[in-house]
């Protein structure tokens, strides 16, 4: 195991100080270290968080390694700063059992290039009419923690309440994909003047609201965990900042994409801003921005959906939603919050890591900590080409936009999984 000197980096935004990675730990932090077996690395005006975490990444395998496959998406998660993702359980078949969910997750050890954790499914099938084997996928080697039928919302409330008894018992949480679907019955994007205007069927943000409301008053009669998976309006927030300020144990995630896009791009008829929930108004977006910086939204995860290019370059009305995330995350987030390095390690590796309960992530560099860590060049700004991406798919919103932020390297256990912000294996 080759030892890794990282001289003058910024930990977390502090002073520049060197840091000394050996035999998969940070074994030492401080400033003039020496190693003379070690790598070295000049770490000067790169800050160095903790591995990102990722809440909400669809790796597509087993069943569309067309659009990604479990090494494909952690090549583009290490790639973005990411030692560790979250994989939702809408595969081929549907990650329902302990079988495919232990599948899922001896795939992701296999390409050892970010821990994968799988989340199971709620229901059987994604079909939302009766209970998957929870229990037996939290037993299962891959120990699921996080159960969700991402993709459809689990709409009925009695099929909710079980979910959320039963997994109290292992301190697990229902992720919730808020969409009541009787709301969004043909919907093609975000509910609006601009949907009014280009004649397309509105997604309303009270179908993501009511939803929210039912399950913290479910989650809060039950005393389970809830997780509201890709917030997306100002309303949701209120919700959720009422619910918190009760004590309900929910959390909630936004997705760059939300932060930085509004509904408007749906005029240009391009069917890679299509995504569920739709993007929405400005002034949903400024709400989401003030709710990620007070903490009522606890975590930015990306809901990376690759598709092949038969799913989306096709009429809008026949699109599938979704678009990339890993690899542009960390730039949206500087480019929505700026510097504040302290916030973004908080909400894209500390809370993350503590809600899916990934031991050895989501910790800052120190000495005996796991050394799962990235490096980012702050001052670089790149080009997004979309050719140029790890995902097996190209279905990134920020194609040719210049973003600010470059990874330039990343460490998963110590071992570098990319180095001059290319991919090491
Ligand atoms: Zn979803």
């Amino acid at each position: 195991m080759t030892a890794y000197l990282i001289t003058s980096v910024s930990v977390v935004g502090a002073a520049p100080t060197d840091l000394l990675i050996r035999d998969g730990v940070v074994a030492e932090v401080g400033p003039g270290l020496s190693a003379p077996d070690a790598t070295v690395i000049d770490g000067t005006g790169l800050v160095a968080l903790p591995g990102l975490v990722d809440l909400h990444t669809h790796l597509r395998e087993p069943g569309r390694e067309d659009a990604e496959t479990v090494e494909s998406g952690s090549r583009a998660a290490a790639l973005g700063g990411y030692t560790a993702v979250c994989a939702m359980a809408n595969t081929s078949p549907v990650a329902d059992t302990a079988g495919v969910v232990e599948q899922v997750w001896r795939l992701g050890r296999e390409a050892g290039l970010v821990d994968v954790q799988p989340i199971g499914a709620v229901t059987v099938g994604l079909a939302g009419e009766r209970l998957a084997e929870l229990g037996a996928m939290a037993d299962s080697a891959a120990r699921v923690r996080i159960f969700s039928d991402d993709g459809h919302c689990v709409a009925d409330p009695k099929l909710m309440r079980r979910a959320l008894e039963y997994v109290k018992a292992f301190d697990g949480i229902i992720a919730q994909h808020a969409e009541e679907p009787r709301l969004t019955e043909g919907a093609q994007m975000h509910e609006g003047e601009v949907s009014t205007r280009l004649g397309l069927i509105g997604w309303p943000a009270v179908a993501e609201e009511a939803i929210i409301a039912r399950d913290v008053l479910l989650a809060e009669h039950v005393g389970s965990r809830l997780h509201v998976c890709h917030v997306s309006t100002a309303g949701s927030v209120e919700v959720l900042r009422q619910a918190k300020a009760r004590g309900v144990r929910v959390t909630a995630e936004v997705t760059p994409h939300h932060l930085l896009l509004t509904d408007e791009r749906a005029e240009s008829y391009d069917p890679v801003f299509k995504v569920n929930p739709p993007l929405r108004t400005a002034a949903d977006i400024a709400a989401l921005r003030a709710a990620l910086a007070d903490g009522v939204l606890d975590v930015i995860a990306t809901d990376h959906a690759p598709h092949a290019v038969e799913d989306k370059e096709c009429e809008w009305a026949y699109a599938r939603p979704g678009m990339l995330g890993l690899e542009t995350a960390l730039s949206i987030a500087l480019e929505v919050l700026g510097p504040r390095w302290d916030l973004i390690a908080e909400r894209m590796s500390r809370t993350p890591a503590r809600i899916a309960g990934l031991t050895g992530h989501g910790i800052d560099p120190a000495p005996g900590v796991p050394a799962n860590l990235t490096l980012v060049d702050p001052s670089a700004r790149r080009t997004i080409e979309p050719t140029e991406l790890a995902s097996r798919s190209r279905n990134t919103p920020y194609a040719r936009m210049t973003l600010p932020g470059r990874i330039v390297a990343t460490f998963l256990r110590g071992e570098p999984t990319v180095l001059d912000g290319k991919a090491v294996n």
